[in-house]
Parts: structure tokens; C-alpha cells; sequence
């Protein structure tokens, strides 16, 4: 029987940390696409273009590794690490004076990817991270990071034959004992980071990108409980959704555009008039909810209208 093609193959580049040679396994992106998507963008299912490929679960292979010096960040930083020198220099004499990361190093090392390792991963990505001072933290990364430990415990919890919280886990917070061990904890981090990231960072300076974080965080909210905040979050969607819109047919009336400007100015309304839409399907999903709510329900999940 002809076996199967590997969904990934080895890549082999430079440690953005130590410049030592390392490899990780790279996937191929054009073999699979996301089928259903949750609302604060966690892919729940995808779709395989090919039947001759082995198929894995593409978030396994988010995080790249050295496991000469232990350093762990998204595959991009690897494929393409910043110009600047980096700012983990200090991490390499680290190294056998910090327990957190010389447990996880050890757990994730020459193992195959699977649920447990590519947590190891996103906790160690994690702590490399904070392993810096607050204010010189990159919020934006940790926030993505948080994001994707949330999404591994709601795959936890949805998979029945994964009930238990894995056993490194447990061994994991003896050494760093407020590590964020559930959904919520993830939750909860992630929203710090993307509050702290918003006031700091100049990527969200296009209406666009802030109002699909306003969006995002008030999913977020959502999905752990927290009402209150979540409509803050979709007001605050709104406001700058209609204000977008209000200005771009301003531009679109007051002045003179040629064909090109034009088709591009209607293109943005329409993207606009898209976000003004998501906010009013998210607000009707958090009235819903309330109005359906019993006492101790669990958490509210917005649909995916
Ligand atoms: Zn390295």
C-alpha cells in the first residue's frame, strides 16, 4: 500500500537567539484551509485538499524551537527574525538557573508534535517572553500567545477523551504557580495584553484593525462571563464603525474622486457597513444569552453568525 505524503517537512534556519542551526517542522500550507472559524478567530475545524497526505492538526506547529539554547516564538520570527539584535540575549546565561524554563525545554525536547508538546511549546513561548520587564514586554505577541493557550483548553474541554488537564501541567505550576491553567485564566491574560498592546502599539492605528479588536475583546469577555465589559467593547465597535463610515462617504461626496479612488473608497465603505453588522449580530448574540440565562449557566458563547 503506498503511504502516505508528510503534511510538513523539515526547515532548517539560523536560532534568531543563539544563530546555532536548528530545525523545526514546517507545514504546507496549501494542503489544508479553515472550515469553521470561532468569533475570536480560532479555527475549529479544518478542511484537507489532499486525500494522499497524512493529516495533522496545523496549531501543533505554531510555535519553532531551538533546542540548543531553548529559545521558542512563532514560526515567522524564525523564518524571518527582526534586524535588530535581540532582546533575549540574556536568556542564554538563564539557562540552568531558571526552573520553569529548564522544565519545559526538557519536556518539549526531540519529541513529535502532538496536544501536550505543542502546549509545552506555547508555555514556553509564553515565559520566554515575560521574561522580560513589563514595559519592555511585546504585548501585541504575548496577547496572540495567551489567545492560542485559550484555544488549546477549549480543545481540551470539547474533546472527550482529553478530560484531564495534562499531567506536566500539574508539575508545571509547582515552578511558575500562577501560570494560566484553564480557558478563563488564558482569557483573562490575553485581554490584559491586547488592552496594554492597544494603548502602545501603532498596528492599530487603521480604523479597521481597531475595530476588529474592539470585536475580538468583547468576544472575549463574552466567552468568560463578563457582560458588562463585552457591550463596553461592542459600543465601542460601533461608535468607530459608524464614524468610519461617516467620514468615507464624506471623501466619497465632498471631493472629487476619479474611477480608481472611487471603487476603493466603496470597497472600505462596504467593509465598514460588514463591521456594523458583526457588532449588531454580536450585540443580538449577548441580549439572547442574557435573556436565556439560568443561574450558573456556564459561560456565554456568542454564535458564529
Ligand atoms: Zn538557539
Amino acid at each position: 500500500m503506498k503511504s502516505l505524503m508528510q503534511p510538513h517537512f523539515n526547515r532548517t534556519v539560523p536560532c534568531p537567539l543563539c544563530n546555532r542551526p536548528c530545525t523545526n517542522p514546517k507545514l504546507r500550507d496549501t494542503l489544508f484551509f479553515p472550515e469553521e472559524i470561532d468569533p475570536d478567530k480560532r479555527v475549529r475545524r479544518y478542511q484537507w485538499v489532499s486525500t494522499v497526505c497524512r493529516t495533522v492538526h496545523p496549531p501543533h506547529y505554531y510555535f519553532w524551537h531551538c533546542p540548543r539554547c531553548g529559545y521558542t516564538d512563532e514560526s515567522s520570527t524564525f523564518l524571518s527574525p527582526p534586524r535588530t539584535p535581540s532582546r533575549f540575549r540574556w536568556v542564554l546565561p538563564h539557562q540552568g538557573r531558571d526552573r520553569t524554563f529548564d522544565f519545559l525545554a526538557d519536556f518539549v525536547f526531540d519529541r513529535e508534535r502532538d496536544f501536550d508538546v505543542a502546549l509545552g511549546l506555547n508555555y514556553l513561548a509564553i515565559h520566554v517572553q515575560e521574561l522580560l520587564e513589563p514595559d519592555s514586554r511585546d504585548s501585541g505577541k504575548l496577547g496572540r500567545f495567551y489567545l492560542r493557550l485559550a484555544w488549546a483548553y477549549r480543545e481540551l474541554d470539547e474533546d472527550l477523551s482529553k478530560i484531564e488537564t495534562p499531567e506536566f501541567v500539574q508539575a508545571l505550576t509547582r515552578f511558575w504557580p500562577n501560570a494560566a491553567v484553564s480557558e478563563h485564566e488564558a482569557i483573562a491574560q490575553t485581554i490584559h495584553y491586547l488592552e496594554t498592546g492597544y494603548y502602545h502599539l501603532s498596528s492599530y492605528d487603521s480604523p479597521l484593525c481597531e475595530i476588529d479588536l474592539f470585536l475580538l475583546l468583547g468576544y472575549l469577555h463574552a466567552r468568560i462571563g463578563d457582560r458588562g465589559p463585552a457591550l463596553r467593547e461592542a459600543s465601542r465597535a460601533m461608535g468607530r464603525a459608524l464614524e468610519l463610515r461617516t467620514s468615507l462617504y464624506q471623501l466619497l461626496r465632498f471631493n472629487e474622486v476619479d474611477g480608481g479612488e472611487r471603487f476603493a473608497l466603496e470597497a472600505k465603505i462596504r467593509k465598514a457597513q460588514s463591521m456594523i453588522e458583526r457588532v449588531v449580530d454580536f450585540k443580538d448574540s449577548l441580549k439572547e444569552a442574557s435573556e436565556n440565562a439560568i443561574p450558573h449557566a456556564p459561560p456565554l458563547v456568542p454564535s458564529l453568525a
